[in-house]
């Protein structure tokens, strides 16, 4: 379906909680987090209606998301239950990694196509600075990147460039990536929740370019075409990508210096059932009151266009908005 703007909505995010196993810097406080209850956050069969409402509007691909989505109980029986929507959609999912080794092999049976793993850091001693949790969960993670290669999802890596953090490791990451044939993504920080006060400082697109350039030879930018994991004609994200002079490809995602508003394809339900239209404002709609109140899938429907239909233009990040969103990036999803 086409929002206000003209453009057309295909892919959903699903963030499946708000818990997690680690506690990045940049996305989660490490005390105080307010974690939602049981009965807060949507059941699978609340999910998998909202789901339905939006492919059966045109919604193509579906990624889970959290906090952590492989904390929850049995994604794998979301998955499936996902898969079975009539439309079919592309499923995948973003995780730090570290449970899924336990994870991969019932996922892609379930009917999982794809999984992109968070990596920042080939070091423990960085990895503790990040997520303040412990250096040896790193390796869990790197395992569940090669378990998911041979369970035969497709992967994807990201990682969040940030000054003086992980800064040194760039091109060490790009050959780890270029090594096992995982395309890799580099993320700005972007000044969500407590990022902002974190006092991390995110490199933009340029200053990670300049850097791989220094070390690698000139990269050549690359036309905006489907993926290369086999997505074919499935909605793609906002990546723009480089190739180096070895034939490795290597994305960016920067919504600060390089905004994608005007292609943006998607929106998000919360783990409590809010249908958000944009990654920092507030506007959307409560899909949980909805559902419980009892609504048609009709009904859920025409609300669930109409919120679309007021999908904001741009997001306003760096400048002072009432209308920004106060939720934190483990209450959203990424
Ligand atoms: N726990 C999973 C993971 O880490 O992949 C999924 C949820 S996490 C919120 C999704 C993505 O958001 C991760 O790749 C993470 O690096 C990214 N992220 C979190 N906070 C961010 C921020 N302030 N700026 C940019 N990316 C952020
Ligand atoms: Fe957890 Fe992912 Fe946020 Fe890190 S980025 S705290 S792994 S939700």
């Amino acid at each position: 379906m086409r929002d206000g703007f003209a453009r057309t909505i295909e892919y959903l995010r699903i963030s499946v909680t708000d818990r997690c196993s680690l506690r990045c810097r940049y996305c989660m406080p490490e005390t105080g987090v307010p974690s939602l209850s049981h009965d807060d956050i949507l059941t699978y069969d609340e999910i998998v209606r909202a789901a339905g409402a939006l492919t059966s509007l045109g919604v193509r691909k579906i990624r889970l998301t959290g906090g952590e989505p492989l904390v929850r109980k049995n994604v794998s029986a979301l998955v499936a239950m996902l898969a079975e929507l009539p439309e079919r959609p592309r499923l995948v999912l973003t995780t730090n990694g570290v449970a899924l080794t336990e994870h991969a092999r019932e996922l892609k049976a379930a009917g999982l196509s794809g999984v992109n793993v968070s990596l920042d850091t080939l070091s423990e001693h960085v990895f503790e600075r990040i997520t303040r949790r412990d250096g040896h969960l790193l390796e869990k993670a790197l395992a569940g990147i090669e378990a998911a290669q041979v369970a035969g999802l497709a992967v994807k890596l990201n990682c969040v460039p940030m000054v003086g953090v992980n800064e040194e490791e760039l091109s060490t990451l790009v050959r780890f990536a270029a090594k096992r044939k995982i395309p890799l993504r580099f993320i700005s920080l972007m000044p969500i929740g407590c990022a902002a006060a974190s006092g991390l400082i995110g490199m933009s697109e340029d200053a990670v370019r300049q850097q791989l350039a220094a070390v690698f030879g000139a990269l050549e930018e690359l036309p905006n075409e489907a993926e290369e994991d086999g997505e074919g004609d499935v909605p793609t994200g906002p990546a723009r990508y480089f190739a180096l002079p070895d034939g490795s490809r290597i994305g960016f995602i920067d919504a600060l210096d390089h905004p994608f508003c005007t292609g943006c394809n998607r929106v998000r339900l919360t783990a409590e059932g809010f249908l958000k239209l944009c990654l920092q404002a507030r506007d959307g709609l409560d899909v949980r009151a909805l559902l419980r109140g009892g609504a048609s899938n009709a009904e859920l429907r025409a609300a669930i266009a109409d919120a679309i239909g007021h999908k904001p233009q741009e997001h306003h990040f760096g400048h002072a908005d009432a209308a920004a969103d106060a939720r934190y990036m483990y209450q959203v999803g990424g």
